[in-house]
Parts: structure tokens; sequence; C-alpha cells
């Protein structure tokens, strides 16, 4: 994808974002209005009003979501490019995703079979696009008693391959056809902007993303990005 196409793909999903984000928002605020008003108007029974706060919750847990998956998609392209060791990137993830994982009783490994394995990008999206990732395998698993997810770093032919993998509920042809669409997601509390996210992210760095799953037994992601010729070779 070169990058003129790439930006534009961007705006535009954007602007889409932004577009519809003001209907995103607006639903959980009216809910939650209309609960608050609930309460306040009338005597209610003490289970009534925890399950009208539990449900207010929710809501604000998902507009948080929302806020956070569209500030992430909307920051400026390309600023702060750097040399930066994939590597350590990919162990804060899991860092950042191992009370994650533990909450949910799914084991979080990472395999790093080469250090140093420099690439030239922005490093918090990358960050952001690998978080965006492993919290999917981590959310697909959550069904199991016995889930497992693991990333794998290794190099081959001058480029950084990264393999996430998940015992999850995996996925059908058509659902994995659907992947990286914007809105695109089967949860209740999902956004479906994180793969959109991710995608792009790997994208611009003329990396590409190749998804082997089956329904039932799991899914695993296989990313390649280039490495940064100047320091790896
Ligand atoms: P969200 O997580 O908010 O739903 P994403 O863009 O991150 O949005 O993911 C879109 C959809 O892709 C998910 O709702 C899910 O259906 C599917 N998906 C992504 N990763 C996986 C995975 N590892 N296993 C199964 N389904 C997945
Ligand atoms: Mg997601």
């Amino acid at each position: 994808m070169s990058f003129r196409y790439a930006q534009t793909e961007k705006i535009e999903a954007v602007s889409q974002v932004a577009a519809s984000l003001v209907h995103e928002v607006r639903n959980p605020l009216t809910a939650v209005k209309g609960f608050l008003k609930l309460i306040y108007e009338a005597p209610l029974p003490r289970e009534k009003v925890m399950q009208y706060i539990d449900i207010s919750m929710e809501e604000i847990a998902r507009t948080e979501a929302i806020l956070s998956d569209y500030l992430s998609l909307s920051k400026p392209l390309s600023q702060n490019v750097e040399k930066f060791d994939l590597s350590s990137h990919l162990q804060s993830v899991v860092e950042v995703l191992m009370p994650f994982a533990n909450m949910n009783n799914v084991v979080l490994k990472m395999e790093i079979h080469v250090n140093g394995v420099w690439i030239n990008a922005n490093g918090d999206k990358v960050k952001q696009a690998l978080l965006n990732l492993i919290k999917n395998a981590l959310e697909a698993c959550t069904p199991n008693e016995d889930g497992l997810v693991t990333t794998k770093l290794t190099v081959q032919n001058g480029e950084a391959i990264l393999i996430v993998s998940d015992n999850g509920v995996g996925m059908t042809k058509e659902a994995v056809e659907r992947l990286g669409s914007i809105y695109y997601s089967t949860k209740s509390n999902g956004t479906g902007l994180g793969l959109t996210f991710s995608y792009q992210v790997i994208h611009d760095l003329e990396g590409t993303v190749k998804v082997n799953s089956v329904l039932g037994v799991g899914t695993s992601f296989i990313i390649t990005i280039p490495l940064n010729s100047d320091i790896n070779d």
C-alpha cells in the first residue's frame, strides 16, 4: 500500500469515525441520564437502584472504550519515527496486558527468539497495534477454561515475524474476511476499531498480516514488518 493511499484511507476512516462518534457517545449518555432520572424521581428498592447503577457503569465503560480507541485512531501519522527494538516493545505490551490475562484466567506467553529486532516506526503506534491484537486474542479465550495466548517473535529474510496465537473461539472464513473493516465487531461491548488501527499501522510500515483461524479451535495472526536495514545488517 502506497503512503498516499494509506493516508487517504486513514483520513476517510477517521472522518467516518468522527461522524458516527457523536451517535455512539450520545446513546450511552442518554441511557445514563434516563437511569439517573429514575433514581432521582421515585423511591426505588435498593436492588433496582443497584441494577440501574450497574447498567450505567457499563454504558460509561463502553463510552470510554470508544473514545480511547478513537484517540489512537485519530493520532496523526508518521510523527516521532524512531529506530526501536520490537522485542522490547512487545515485552512492554505483554507486561501491560498481563493483569488483564490473569483476571480472565488466560495464560499469556511470550517467546522472543532473537534480541534487537530493529524497526523504523512510530513506537507508540506499534505498541497500540500490538496491544489491540493481543487483547483480542485474550478476549477470544475468555469463555475457555484453559485459555492460552502465545506471542512469538522471530526474524527471517530481513523481516520481523510476529505470531499471535490463541486457542479461543476462532472464526469462520467469512468472519476472517471482514477483519479490519471499520466498526466490524462481534462483541457486545466492542468498538470494531482496534484491528482497523492495527492493520493500518502494519500496512503503513509495508508489513503484512495473515490470519489462520478455525471456528472453535483458535486463531493465529502472522504479522511481518520489514527491519530497518541500517541497523540489522
Ligand atoms: P473489537 O475488539 O472492539 O470487537 P476489533 O477491531 O479489535 O474490535 O476486532 C474486530 C472483531 O474481529 C472482533 O469483534 C472479533 O469478532 C474478531 N476478532 C479479532 N481478533 C480475534 C481473535 N483473536 N479471535 C477471534 N475473533 C477475533
Ligand atoms: Mg479489539
